[in-house]
């Protein structure tokens, strides 16, 4: 089969002709429909630090996508053949005290697809039953390309209660934009976005932003006062992982203030622990989904009317797979997908 692969320890990825994955006894065969570019590909694309150290070569790389169930194992038993499906990227060991205490997304040994084992850029990827998400047959086949990225803007900012509150998010990539349309659909009041980038900040306005302000040129206080706010923000979803953005969100915080951390620094970052003490702040770190609640709770909001729709800049074919790594690398993109079925 066709596969987009990490083959050599240089930028770039290759479309190779690879084996068919093999379908274990509790695995699920799926045909790739659509895949979609997540930040993590970039890394590996750019080959930098962090991807040298970690993605063993050759790897198939990829993680977000939708497919059609090809076949099945001999012990599967609630997915059948011809189920339009996605998969959750990270499988779990089954065996800490974690998983078998039913907390999935906390599992002391997550194992990633298209990081630690072969993804999902690909003709066919195989993973376990309990890995595989069936969709609505309402839910948008593009947008169902990347659920798993949706999964982290939704868990991020399901993580406080957001009815009512005043919302700040740092860094208005496609996560964060997500993230504003969830905000929104969750009755949020203010929701102020911040970036550095003036297509991105416009897109943060088309998910329902009620500010998209550009941090380089104006303030968080000065919105604070413009938008009639007395006391700072509820809620910070903290969604850039560059370091003065996350400053810049806990100087903006109201007192008891909630901030989740999905965001990830390139390097460490200094905290005015002052203000997290004395302003008797919360910090959550954050990563992946919530195994499956997150997954349950976004099929819904798509139901009653959520639209990520404008978050999708490129809907290339596989082929053409330069182009949608180069508009990610240029920062104008939201999510690229591509897509398998020439294949
Ligand atoms: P992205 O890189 O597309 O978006 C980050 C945005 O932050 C960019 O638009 C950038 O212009 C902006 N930014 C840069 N400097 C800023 C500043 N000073 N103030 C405000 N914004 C600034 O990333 P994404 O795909 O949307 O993901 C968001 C973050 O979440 C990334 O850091 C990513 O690595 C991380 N992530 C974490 C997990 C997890 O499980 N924890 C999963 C996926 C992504
Ligand atoms: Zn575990």
């Amino acid at each position: 089969m066709k596969a987009l692969c990490k083959s050599y320890p240089e930028t770039g990825l290759w479309l190779e002709d690879v084996i068919e994955p093999e379908v274990g006894p509790n695995d699920v065969l799926i045909r790739i429909i659509k895949t979609a570019i997540c930040g993590t590909d970039l890394h590996i694309y750019n080959w930098d630090d962090w991807a040298k150290q970690t993605i063993p070569i050759p790897m198939v790389v990829g993680h977000e996508f939708v497919g059609k169930v090809d076949r099945i194992g001999a012990d599967v038993d609630a997915i059948s053949c011809g189920d339009v499906v996605s998969g959750e990227g990270h499988i779990v060991c089954g065996q800490c005290r974690n998983c078998r205490a039913g907390r999935r997304h906390l599992c002391a040994h997550t194992q990633g697809i298209g990081v630690h084992r072969q993804g999902a850029f690909a003709e066919f990827i195989a993973i376990p039953e309990t890995n595989v998400w069936k969709h609505d047959p309402n839910v948008d086949i593009d947008v169902a390309s990347f659920f798993d990225a949706y999964g982290n803007a939704a868990h991020t900012a399901l993580s406080f209660d957001l009815l009512g509150e005043d919302i700040l998010i740092t860094g208005a990539g496609p996560i964060g934009c997500m993230a504003t349309a969830i905000c929104r659909y969750a009755g949020a009041r203010n929701i102020v976005v911040t970036d550095i980038n003036e297509t991105r900040l416009e897109m943060a306005l088309s998910m329902g932003a009620t500010v998209a302000l550009n941090a380089e040129t104006m303030s968080i206080e000065c919105v604070q006062m413009k938008l009639g706010m007395k006391e700072g923000f509820d809620v910070g979803l903290e969604m850039s992982g560059v370091g003065s953005a996350f400053q810049d969100m806990v100087r903006n915080m109201a007192h008891g203030g909630k901030i989740a951390m999905l965001g990830i620094p390139k390097s460490g970052i200094e905290i005015d622990w002052n203000l997290v003490v004395f302003n008797m702040l919360t910090i959550k770190g954050i990563y992946g989904r919530e195994i499956y609640e997150s997954w349950y709770k976004m099929t819904v909001m798509l139901e009653g009317g959520l639209d990520l729709t404008p978050v999708i800049s490129q809907n290339l074919s596989i082929d053409n797979f330069e182009i949608g790594f180069e508009v990610m690398n240029s920062g104008k993109a939201g999510k690229v997908i591509l897509n398998w079925d020439s294949m």
